[in-house]
C-alpha cells in the first residue's frame, strides 16, 4: 500500500478520500487555493500545499503545478477525487510520467468514454444497447434534421463532448429542430470548445438508473444500481439504491451489460455506466440503454457503499496500488436500502440561484452519514460548487430509508445562507415518490408544489423577537442584564418580503409576552431549571441561533429572520428597481440589451455564468434601457451593476 498520496481536489470529495485513505495509514497530502487556506479538506490532511489563486484555472486545474507538490511531499499516488482533472487523460499520462500512480482508469480508458459518439459506438460493438439515434461525424444542419425525422420525434441532441447537462436539447417538433441545433451547438462551443453533436430518441418516461463498476484492468464487477432519476434540469438532486421496482433479471441483465463496458475498455478503478431506462410499464430486460460511462468515483457513491457494505474509495487504493479487487461478483450482495440528498447553498425561489455566504451554523443530526466539505464557520465561496453536504441514510427497506432521510432533513440546521432543505424535504414527502414511482420530469411536474416554502407562524415571529432581544438564553444568569425586570420592549424584523413588529413584554425571568403586529400574544415560557428550554403552550420550541443581524429559527428548512434597523431602512431602497446588478461573482455570457430598448417586466436582459451554471438576469420591471454597463466576456464582483433602466420618471417626461 501508498505511504502517502495527494488527493487533487477540495470540498467533501477531498475530505471523503482523505477520511478512508488515513484509516489505512496512509498519509494525506491535500492541496488548496487561496480561497482555501482554512477549508475544511486542509484541515482533514496531514500536509497540505498551497497551489495558487481561487479560480479552478490558476488552482485545483493546474496539473503541473499538481504534480509539482506530489513529489515535493514525497506522495506516491494522487487521488482525483470527481470534477477538475478526474477525467483528463493529459493530467493521466502527465503523472504518470513523473513516476507517480494515478488513483483511476488509464488514460486510454478515459480517452475512449470521453467523447458520447464514440462511446456509443464502441459500446455497440461490445453488445451493450445503446439509445437510438444518430452518433457519426456528420454535423450539417440539414443532414441531422433528417437523421432527427428518421429517429422520430421527440429527439434529444448532445453535446458529444457534453456534461452536466449542457449542450443538450429536447426537441418536440421538426420545426422547432433548426433553432434547438444552433443553440446546442453554440452552448457546446462555449463550454467544451467543441461543436459535435449527437442526436438520440428522447425515452419517454426515462429513469436514470447507472450502474456501479469496479475493475483490475482486465475483470470487472458490479456493485448493483444506483436509480438517479429525481433531477433538476438534468442534474441529479436525490440518489438511491437499489432502484426502487427492479426485478432480479433485468438487475442482472444490466449488471452484466455493464461489466462488458467496462472489460471493454480494460478499465481499473471505479466507475459508473449510466444508462436511460424506460419506465412507461415497470422495467424490462429489453428497456435499458446506455448513454455514457463516467470514469471516475461519482458524487452518489456513498448509497452503493451504504447497501453492499465496501468502502469504494478503499477499494480505489488497493487496485491503484496493485492489489487484486477484494470481492468477487458472488460474494456481493444487496443489503436494504439507501438514499442520498444534495444539500446545496442555493435560492430554490428564485429559480435554484446558487447562494454564497458563511455558515454561520452548521449541524446535522444523528442517523444518517453527512459527507461535507464545511464545517460550522465556513464560507461558501463563489468560486466552486455550492454544495454544503451529502446527507445519506440506509434502512432495511426503502420505507424506513426514506423516513430516516425525512427526519435527517428535518434534524438539518444551517444559517448564514439560503439552502434547498425545504425542497429536498418536500421531495421526501412526495406521495409518487415514496412509492417508488420516480422517473426524470417528477421534479419539473409537481415544482410549484416541491418549491412552496412554509410561511413563519406568529410564534416563530414572537420566537425571533425574544432571541433578537436577547430574553432566550439558556439560563437567567446568563440571559443579560435588566430584561428580565417587568418592560417593554419592541423590534422589527423582516422575513420572506415582509416586515411586523413584534411587542416583548418581559415578566419575569422565566416568562416573556410577545405580540406581533396584527396577531394574537404568544406566551414564552421557560420549563424547568436550568437546562429545560422555552415552551408555547407545551410545547418545546425549535433551536435557533443569532448571527449578526440575523436570528434562525429551525423550524422545518430553517426560517431566517432580519433584524431591521430603522436607520439603514431610510437609505437604501431610493434606486431600487432601476439597476440590474450581479446577484454573485461571474462571468458575463452574453448582453440581450441595447441602449433604448423597452423592455417588459421578466424579459431576459443578460446571461451570467457562475457556480457552474448559467443564470439569467431578468428585468424587474417594465422600462427603457438607458446604459449597459459590461460586455459579453466580462468578470464581475457580486452587486457590480449591469444594465440601468430609464428612472420612472424620465421615461413619462
Ligand atoms: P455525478 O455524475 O457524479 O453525480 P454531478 O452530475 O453532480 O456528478 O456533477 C457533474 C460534474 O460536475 C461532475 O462530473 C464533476 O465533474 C462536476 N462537479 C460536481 N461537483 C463538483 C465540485 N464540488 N467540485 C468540482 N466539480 C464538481
Ligand atoms: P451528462 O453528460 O450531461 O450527464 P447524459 O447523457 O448523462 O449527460 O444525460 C443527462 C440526463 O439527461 C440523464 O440523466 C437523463 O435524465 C436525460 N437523458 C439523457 N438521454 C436521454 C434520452 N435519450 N431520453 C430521455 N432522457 C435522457
Ligand atoms: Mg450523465
Amino acid at each position: 500500500m501508498f505511504k502517502t498520496i495527494l488527493i487533487a481536489n477540495r470540498g467533501e470529495i477531498a475530505c471523503r478520500v482523505a477520511r478512508s485513505a488515513r484509516a489505512m495509514g496512509v498519509r494525506v497530502v491535500a492541496v488548496y487555493s487561496d480561497a482555501d487556506a482554512g477549508a475544511a479538506h486542509v484541515a482533514a490532511a496531514d500536509h497540505a500545499v498551497h497551489i495558487g489563486g481561487a479560480a479552478p484555472a490558476d488552482s485545483y486545474l493546474r496539473g503541473e503545478r499538481i504534480i509539482a507538490a506530489a513529489l515535493e511531499s514525497g506522495a506516491e499516488a494522487i487521488h482525483p477525487g470527481y470534477g477538475f482533472l478526474s477525467e483528463n487523460p493529459e493530467f493521466v499520462e502527465a503523472v504518470e510520467a513523473a513516476g507517480l500512480v494515478f488513483i483511476g482508469p488509464s488514460a486510454a480508458a478515459i480517452r475512449k468514454m470521453g467523447l458520447k459518439d464514440a462511446a456509443k459506438a464502441l459500446m455497440q460493438e461490445a453488445g451493450v444497447p445503446v439509445v437510438p439515434g444518430y452518433h457519426g461525424a456528420e454535423q450539417e444542419a440539414e443532414f441531422l434534421a433528417a437523421r432527427a425525422a428518421e429517429i422520430g420525434y421527440p429527439v434529444l441532441i448532445k453535446a458529444v463532448a457534453g456534461g452536466g447537462g449542457k449542450g443538450m436539447r429536447l426537441v418536440a417538433r421538426g420545426q422547432e429542430f433548426a433553432d434547438a441545433l444552433a443553440s446546442a451547438q453554440s452552448e457546446a462551443l462555449g463550454a467544451f470548445g467543441n461543436p459535435a453533436v449527437l442526436i438520440e430518441k428522447y425515452i419517454e418516461h426515462p429513469r436514470h438508473i447507472e450502474v456501479q463498476v469496479f475493475g483490475d484492468g482486465q475483470r470487472a464487477v458490479h456493485l448493483f444500481e444506483r436509480d438517479c432519476s429525481l433531477q433538476r434540469r438534468h442534474q441529479k438532486v436525490i440518489e438511491e439504491a437499489p432502484a426502487p421496482g427492479m426485478p432480479e433479471a433485468v438487475r442482472q441483465a444490466m449488471g452484466q451489460a455493464a461489466v462488458r463496458a467496462a472489460e471493454a475498455i480494460g478499465y481499473a478503478g471505479a466507475g459508473t455506466i449510466e444508462f436511460i431506462v424506460d419506465g412507461a410499464d415497470g422495467l424490462r430486460e429489453d428497456g435499458f440503454w446506455f448513454m455514457e460511462m463516467n470514469t471516475r468515483l461519482q458524487v452518489e457513491h456513498p448509497v452503493t457503499e451504504l447497501i453492499t457494505g465496501v468502502d469504494l474509495v478503499e477499494w480505489q487504493l488497493r487496485v491503484a496500488a496493485g492489489q487484486p479487487l477484494p470481492l468477487g461478483q458472488e460474494a456481493l450482495q444487496i443489503n436494504g436500502h439507501a438514499f442520498e440528498a444534495r444539500l446545496y447553498a442555493e435560492d430554490v425561489a428564485k429559480g435554484f440561484l446558487p447562494a454564497t455566504g458563511t455558515l454561520g451554523h452548521l449541524a446535522f443530526p444523528d442517523g444518517c452519514r453527512a459527507d461535507s466539505g464545511v464545517r460550522s464557520g465556513d464560507a461558501i465561496s463563489p468560486f466552486y460548487d455550492p454544495m454544503i453536504a451529502k446527507i445519506i441514510t440506509h434502512g432495511p427497506s426503502r420505507d424506513i430509508a426514506l423516513a430516516r432521510m425525512r427526519a435527517a432533513l428535518a434534524g438539518t440546521q444551517v444559517a448564514g445562507s439560503v439552502t434547498n432543505l425545504g425542497f429536498l424535504s418536500a421531495l421526501c414527502a412526495h406521495e409518487g415518490f415514496a412509492a417508488g414511482q420516480v422517473d426524470t420530469g417528477l421534479i419539473a411536474r409537481d415544482q410549484a408544489q416541491l418549491v412552496a416554502t412554509a410561511e413563519a407562524q406568529d410564534v416563530d415571529w414572537a420566537q425571533a423577537a425574544a432571541a433578537a432581544l436577547g430574553v432566550l438564553g439558556p439560563l437567567p444568569e446568563t440571559a443579560g442584564f435588566h430584561l428580565w425586570q417587568p418592560m417593554e420592549h419592541s423590534v422589527v424584523l423582516a422575513h420572506a418580503g415582509h416586515e411586523r413588529r413584534v411587542a416583548l413584554q418581559v415578566l419575569g425571568a422565566d416568562r416573556v409576552l410577545a405580540t406581533p403586529d396584527g396577531g394574537a400574544a404568544v406566551c414564552l415560557q421557560r420549563r424547568g431549571a436550568p437546562a429545560a428550554g422555552w415552551q408555547v403552550a407545551g410545547a418545546v420550541l425549535p433551536h435557533w441561533v443569532r448571527l449578526g443581524a440575523d436570528v434562525t429559527v429551525f423550524r422545518g428548512a430553517g426560517l431566517c429572520f432580519a433584524v431591521v434597523d430603522p436607520l439603514q431602512r431610510a437609505a437604501s431602497g431610493a434606486a431600487a428597481g432601476n439597476v440590474i446588478e450581479a446577484p454573485m461573482p461571474g462571468l458575463v455570457r452574453a448582453v440581450f440589451a441595447t441602449p433604448g430598448q423597452r423592455v417588459a417586466a421578466g424579459d431576459r436582459l443578460a446571461l451570467l455564468e457562475a457556480m457552474k451554471m448559467e443564470h439569467a438576469l431578468l428585468a424587474a420591471r417594465d422600462g427603457i434601457v438607458a446604459e449597459v454597463l459590461v460586455a459579453a466576456g466580462a468578470q464581475v464582483e457580486a452587486g457590480a451593476a449591469l444594465i440601468r433602466l430609464e428612472d420612472e420618471t424620465e421615461e413619462a417626461a
